[in-house]
């Protein structure tokens, strides 16, 4: 199948016509466990146990590799069971680099758990190239990239970060989940591995909790990979599998939807008033523009991020006046949210008071741009 349409691709990768009623759309495979043969051996080709494989979660795997352009995908019951399998397969005394302006839960989660396991980071601008190569030491093992980043979309050169890298040995892995495999192609740069919350645009309705770790090559790697979701069982189930893989099928058209609203609503806001800045890097004016342009297919991205004029007040204002957008956690859905990042954060928090992180869905770019307008007017 041609690698170039990736709207192929989220239809037809992993999708056959079950061989037993001929259904088109494939059926969820509920049972947990799996038929011997009349010898005692497990039957190649079928599934053994449901923690180990089923066949909702391989044909979604086969898709996911497919779409990002991998050989290998192993997919979790969340994002976060994702990253946590890479940090899994370091070993005590592991060093790893980790960008300034990264996921919070991915921070919190190697702050809280694995410092208690010996695993060491330290934090980084990873769009300074000179501070990443200088934080680097002996026992640096992995290198961890998120671009755009969450929430202030800073763009990592990711082929300068790689050289880097390669240069001394070590891992690279990319959460690809702000900026998608339709909009960014890490594995095809040469990232060892991309993770994915499918939580977001991949799953696209709100409405299931999912990960995944892609890899090109690197079987060893792979292999350790596999074993941390088998044997230690953070699997999605059937269901989750079989609807994620459903919503698949429209991710490229949803994903362009996504890009389109969000520049047209990037260059309304960075016109108004009342806003002091916008975090989109397809903005022109925007610091990070041309290394997003040179790295970064079809567009870019469906996420941004304002600073409103003014304060907390004056955010969670406009935050709470937006009528099609939904002030609610998360993104990459259907419908359209904004958040203020600052209180989903907490105490720890580094994101400014005004800034709301926004997500806008595929409604109708008119819409979306009148609401933030009637909203704007009441500040
Ligand atoms: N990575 C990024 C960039 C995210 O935005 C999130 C969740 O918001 C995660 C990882 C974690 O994913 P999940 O919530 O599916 O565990």
């Amino acid at each position: 199948m041609s690698k170039d349409h990736l709207s192929t691709i989220a239809i037809h990768a992993g999708h056959h016509i079950d061989d037993t009623y001929g259904a088109v759309s494939m059926p969820i495979i509920l049972s947990t466990t799996f038929e011997r043969s009349a010898s005692g051996e497990f039957v190649e080709g079928r599934d053994m146990y449901a923690r180990s494989s089923n066949p909702n979660r391989k044909a979604l795997e086969t898709k996911l590799a497919a779409i990002e352009g991998g050989d290998h995908c192993i997919s979790f019951s969340s994002g976060q069971a994702a990253t946590m399998s890479i940090f899994h397969s370091l070993k005590a005394g592991d060093h790893l680099l980790i960008p300034d302006d990264i996921y919070y839960g991915t921070k919190v989660l190697i702050q809280q758990l694995y410092t208690r396991w010996n695993l060491q980071f330290d934090v980084v601008d990873m769009t300074d190239l000179n501070a990443l190569r200088a934080a680097i030491k002996t026992n640096t093992a992995l290198i961890w990239i998120e671009t755009p980043s969450n929430p202030a979309l800073k763009i990592t050169d990711i082929s300068e970060v790689l050289a880097l890298a390669k240069s001394k040995n070590i891992l690279t892995v990319c959460d690809n989940t702000w900026a998608s495999s339709y909009y960014c192609r890490p594995l095809d740069i040469g990232v060892d591995a991309v993770m994915h919350s499918s939580t977001k645009y991949f799953g696209g309705h709100s409405d299931l909790t999912g990960g995944c770790i892609i890899l090109k090559d690197r079987q060893e790697w792979y292999q350790n990979i596999r074993d941390f979701q088998v044997l230690g069982g953070a699997v999605p189930s059937a269901f989750d599998a079989w609807l994620l893989n459903r919503s698949l099928a429209t991710y490229p058209i949803r994903m362009k939807a996504h890009g389109d609203n969000a520049m047209i609503l990037a260059q309304y806001l960075h016109h108004h008033n009342k806003i002091e800045k916008v975090n989109y890097p397809g903005l022109k004016t925007n610091e990070y523009h041309a290394i997003a342009e040179k790295q970064m297919v079809n567009g870019f991205g469906g996420m941004l991020s304002i600073l409103v004029k003014g304060g907390l007040e004056e955010t969670l204002r406009l935050a709470s006046s937006l009528k099609i957008f939904t002030h609610a956690t998360s993104l990459g859905g259907v419908e359209s949210l904004v958040d203020h990042r600052k209180s989903a954060e907490g105490e720890h928090s580094v994101s400014p008071a005004n800034l709301l992180r926004v997500s806008p869905g595929i409604e109708n770019a008119d819409d979306l741009v009148k609401d933030f307008e009637q909203a704007l007017d009441k500040m």
